[in-house]
């Protein structure tokens, strides 16, 4: 009797990843079909970023979106990490950019200091080829380079410091500026910052969270923002919701501010209709 329960145990289980595993493939192939049918059902929206002290806007970041047919609306957290395995992040990532920077050309025409932000994938970084791309794309767009920010994340950063550094370097001297992204869930050391040449920091929305009860996080912004700037790299912090939340950050001194507070992600019509008209 033991035995089978056991058996059938291992059968519950096993049932379970084969469930895991086949949607996974489904929706890898759902992806494909989507690339190959020229990014359908594929779409970018935009999030707003502020001025810290005069809540003015300062650009925005462009977030991919996928709506499929048989699952609805699936997060970037779980498409992404798709993308990148099959290895379509490198055209959907192409696509991405070039979405995003015929976005900001329209945008810079109202306001010639409007930055866009583009989250690049280890993958894409990877890929010899895609800093030619980014560099031809930029100068097809009309898009001046200083008004494009390229965001990784620190714990790749953090983990991958030799191969970066020179990549970070090539992306710089064409003149796009490079965002360490999700800082501080990376569990890097904080010479991080002074190894790396990134031009902005963003400080990861858990350090928001719990801002007006937690000591620890309030604390955490203010040194982050004080030793970046003393080292010339400007700070933007993610995720704040709600006013009490700005006012307890405020005195602090963060640079930008991206948060639902300010606005949520949106498609580009409806980010073009909110701000430039
Ligand atoms: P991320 O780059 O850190 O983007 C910020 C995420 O925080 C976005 O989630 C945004 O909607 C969310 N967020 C912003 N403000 C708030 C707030 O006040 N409250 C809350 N609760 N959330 C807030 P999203 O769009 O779901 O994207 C998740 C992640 O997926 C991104 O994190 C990024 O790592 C990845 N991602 C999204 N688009 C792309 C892309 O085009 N390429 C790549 N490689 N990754 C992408
Ligand atoms: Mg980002
Ligand atoms: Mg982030
Ligand atoms: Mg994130």
């Amino acid at each position: 009797y033991a035995k089978n329960k056991g058996k059938n145990q291992i059968a519950f289980f096993s049932e379970k990843i084969l469930i895991g595993k086949t949607r996974q493939l489904d929706l890898t192939e759902l992806l494909r079909e989507s690339v190959e049918r020229g990014f359908k059902d594929f779409e970018v929206y935009y999030q707003m970023q502020v001025n810290a002290d005069t809540r003015e806007i300062k650009g925005a970041e462009a977030l991919a979106r996928w709506k499929c047919e048989k699952y609805g609306q699936i997060p970037p957290d779980q498409f992404i990490p798709i993308l990148e395995e099959s290895g379509l992040i490198m055209p959907v990532g192409r696509w991405i950019f070039e979405q995003a920077l015929d976005a900001c050309a329209h945008w810079i025409k109202k306001d010639p200091d409007f930055v866009i932000s583009v989250n690049l994938s280890y993958v894409q970084l990877e890929d010899a080829g895609f800093i030619d791309f980014m560099e031809q794309a930029v100068l097809n767009s009309g898009v001046p380079p200083a008004n494009v920010v390229v965001e990784m994340t620190e714990s790749y950063i953090a983990s991958n410091i030799n191969r970066v550094e020179g990549i970070f370097d090539r992306i710089r001297s064409f003149g796009m500026k490079i965002a360490m992204d999700d800082f501080g869930t990376g569990y890097s050391s904080l010479g991080i910052l002074k190894k790396i040449p990134a031009d902005i920091v963003k400080i990861d929305r858990i350090f928001v969270r719990d801002v007006q009860t937690s000591h620890f996080d309030l604390t955490f912004i203010k040194f982050i923002v004080e030793l970046c700037h003393d080292v010339g790299i400007e700070v933007c912090l993610e995720g704040v919701e709600t006013e009490d939340e700005y006012e307890a950050v405020k005195p602090h001194d963060v640079d930008f501010i991206q948060g639902y507070l300010f606005g949520k992600p949106v498609p580009e019509n409806t980010f073009e209709e909110q701000n430039f008209s």
